[in-house]
């Protein structure tokens, strides 16, 4: 027998938010709505209603949902070998591997480690800098590296880093963008590694300036010091670029941490190591996981990539990305509530000249359209990679009433005219 979707009904979206609120821990807050299914760049919630998804799970979702490849490389590889431990390899790993080297053009002599998520990326790169054997680790301020111990030690925000200290030592942060800082900060020689995303994207989409990671190589360089680029956020073509850091001439790390994009929706992440020297760093033994690697993950990952590359959404997020930095850039030139763009290809930040981006989310939430507050003045967008420029006007046309409403007064209908300050 057949049953009907969990809580297509209203009563049954309040009930499973009753659910939740029962049953989960509370550490994200009460959920903004149901989902229950979604096609394309499109989700639909308990109710029924359809949502324009340009959040797509935090730059995850790259092909959207339930994209055809996606559910038959899925389908087709768990039909034949979901998981194996680790002490055996599976072909689909190992393409998965040569396959992420080639795009990263890594040198000859580089490795890489699969992991399930952001934060044990980043997890590994910290083990990793460990064994230079020098003291000091260097991070940004206002970087978010993730969660766990060790990534949380290189997170900058207070709020997350206080309730568990102590984290792991060693870690300072820098101004970014200010290369005298970095210069002084490495002169010492006992610097293992400096972090960076190259887009900061949970501190509002901030990108660091081209001369700014030209120098960080050349400075990491001189002194022997582990460029680790963190581009969980930034990299599976978000950008337009396979990874953010190839639109950087010059620039190639030592370690790039990957997640977020790379499986789709299915939890998998990388570590890449550069080169003889980033690879011997990790010897047998030092580090490992059980389900990092896996066949399933490595399957659906292989095909986000091969999908990518076939449907060309790397050039899809270049001129969708383009096109909607364009029309924002219209849009602040006549209304002085928005300020302007930051970012690159699909990853967006949109500056609000007001602390109202909470409301502009709830609004455009009301509206049929998923988006998110990186902070109090900034809208974050970074929809799937198969996003049509169609599809991102019809926000950009919402988003002058999407401000009104957010500054109506609370508990009224939207008050077109009015701006609260
Ligand atoms: C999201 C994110 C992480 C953490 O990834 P999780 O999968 O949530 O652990 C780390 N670094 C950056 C830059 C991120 O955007």
């Amino acid at each position: 027998m057949s049953e009907p979707t969990a809580g297509e009904t209203t009563a049954g979206a309040e009930d499973l938010a009753a659910r939740y609120s029962r049953s989960m821990l509370g550490v994200f807050g009460a959920p903004q709505r149901v989902l229950v299914r979604g096609e394309g760049a499109l989700v639909w919630d308990a109710q029924g209603r359809e949502y324009l998804d340009l959040l797509g799970g935090i730059a995850v979702n790259a092909l959207g949902h339930a994209h055809p490849s996606l559910v038959a490389a899925m389908t087709k590889q768990v039909e034949s070998l979901a998981h194996v431990s680790n002490f055996f390899a599976t072909p689909t790993q190992i393409e998965l591997a040569e396959t992420l080297l080639r795009l990263a053009e890594a040198p000859e002599g580089s490795g890489v480690f699969f992991t399930n998520s952001g934060t044990e990326s980043n997890e590994a790169a910290f083990k990793l800098a460990r064994r230079t054997e020098r003291p000091r680790i260097l991070a940004l301020e206002n970087a978010f590296h993730g969660r766990t111990m060790g990534a949380l030690a290189l997170t900058h925000k207070e709020a997350y880093r206080a309730p568990f200290e102590p984290l792991p030592g060693g870690v300072e942060f820098v101004p970014p963008n200010d290369t005298d800082a970095l210069a002084r900060a490495l002169a010492p020689g006992d610097v293992g590694a400096l972090f960076l995303e190259p887009i900061q994207g949970e501190a509002g989409v901030v990108p660091l300036d081209a001369e700014y990671l030209r120098a960080a190589r050349e400075l990491t360089a001189q002194h022997g010091t582990l460029l680790i680029l963190d581009e969980v956020q930034t990299g599976i073509a978000r950008t337009g670029h396979w990874f953010a850091h190839q639109g950087v001439d010059g620039v190639v790390p030592d370690v790039m941490t990957l997640a977020k994009g790379l499986g789709g929706g299915f939890p998998i992440g990388a570590v890449i190591a550069y080169g003889p020297r980033a690879r011997a760093l990790l010897q047998p033994g030092q580090h490992g996981t059980t389900f990092g690697g896996n066949p399933l993950g490595a399957a659906v990952a292989l095909s986000v990539l091969g999908t990518i590359a076939e449907d060309d959404l790397l050039g899809n997020a270049r001129r969708t990305g383009q096109h909607l930095a364009d029309r924002i850039l219209d849009l602040a030139a006549t209304d002085p509530r928005v300020l302007g763009i930051r970012g690159e290809g699909l990853l967006r930040g949109i500056a609000l000249a007001d602390p109202v981006a909470p409301q502009v989310v709830s609004a455009a939430l009301e509206a049929g359209f998923i988006i998110n507050a990186a902070n109090p003045c900034t809208l974050r967008l970074a929809p799937p990679l198969i996003i049509t420029s169609d599809q991102l006007d019809a926000f950009v046309d919402a988003l002058p009433g999407l401000l009104d409403a957010a500054s109506a007064p609370a508990d009224t209908e939207p008050a077109p005219t009015e701006k609260r300050s």
